[in-house]
């Protein structure tokens, strides 16, 4: 069975949530994990429309200390507590993340059946496990308040494994079938003669790498940070005719971010953070497909299928 990769949009709106989105929240599925990043209000009840449960190991990425992305995360805490969660949460923000959960914690009282493991982030790698499947990395972005673009790194997944191959060269079933799989070296039994991995598994295949900018304008630190992202989502908060809007508030036009994609290479875009002044969000994907043809617009609860980009 392929192992399960998808993009859950959850709330898709920018500052005030409409009839028809939500404020910013999405979800990385990675096989038994969940990675949030931004947890607009309401964002727990999308959860559980999408029937994730909130069980799996979890971890949350803020990119920045604005209401409309932060306040839903008391929200899941309480509701992963009232469900007797016992596995930890890590939470990874910028500064301020941490006294926003401590503080909140003390004044609305309510107890956790787990760990909350609070981090500031900094630009470079935020979250690496020697167990975890992926990898995180954090950028500045440039929004009106500290910040942070986001990078989710699939690790190198192992070639191909040739039982044939190992049961010519003499290894026997089992253990070291296991530890080859893993990449390690393994003796024969018996002999001094050691079998690498690479004689019994294909060339590994690099994992996939999903960008997230959180509210920003483009930069070409940005397009840096996202270079070859497999899939990119990017701050679409407006249109051609409101580029003034996006340049004070410090977002970005929907043509604006497919320019980027475009330069940075990437293979698929999708734009979230809608201004509520648009009933329809088709112009500003014409915008953007004018720049960057392989462009689609997020809506609340669409998941994206990673297993899709071969
Ligand atoms: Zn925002």
């Amino acid at each position: 069975m392929a192992s399960s990769f998808k993009i859950h949009f959850f709330g898709t709106s920018s500052a005030v949530p409409t009839k028809e989105r939500g404020l910013s929240c999405l979800a990385i599925i990675h096989e038994s994990s969940i990675s949030f990043f931004d947890c607009g209000e309401g964002s727990q009840r999308a959860v559980i429309n999408a029937g994730l449960g909130f069980n799996k190991d979890c971890n949350i990425f803020i990119t920045h200390m604005h209401g409309d992305h932060v306040v839903g995360l008391l929200g899941i805490l309480q509701t992963m507590a009232m469900n007797r969660r016992e596995k930890p949460v890590k939470v990874f923000g910028p500064r301020g993340i941490v006294e926003f959960i401590r503080e909140n914690q003390a004044i609305l009282k309510f107890g956790l059946t787990f760990d909350i493991l609070a981090k500031e982030v900094k630009s470079g790698l935020v979250f690496d496990e020697k167990n975890s499947k992926f990898r995180v990395h954090a950028t500045r972005s440039e929004h009106s308040t500290l910040s942070f673009s986001y990078l989710f790194e699939e690790k190198e997944k192992p070639g191909r494994f040739h039982p044939d191959r190992a049961q010519k060269l003499g290894i026997p079933e089992g253990p070291l079938w296991s530890k080859l799989q893993h990449g390690e070296n393994v003796a024969l039994p018996g002999s001094r003669k050691k079998i690498s991995p690479d004689q019994v598994l294909d060339e590994s295949r690099p994992g996939k790498r999903i960008g997230v900018s959180g509210d920003t304008r483009p930069s070409e630190s940005l397009e840096k940070f996202f270079k070859n992202t497999d899939v990119l989502i990017f701050d679409s908060t407006y249109s051609d005719k409101n580029k003034e809007n996006a340049i004070e508030n410090m977002h970005s036009t929907s043509r604006e971010a497919a320019l980027l994609a475009r330069k940075a290479r990437v293979r698929q875009l999708i734009l979230t953070h809608f201004s509520a002044r648009y009933r329809s969000v088709s112009h500003l994907v014409k915008e953007a497909r004018e720049e960057f043809p392989n462009t689609i617009a997020a809506r609340d609860m669409m998941v994206y299928d990673l297993s899709t980009l071969s």
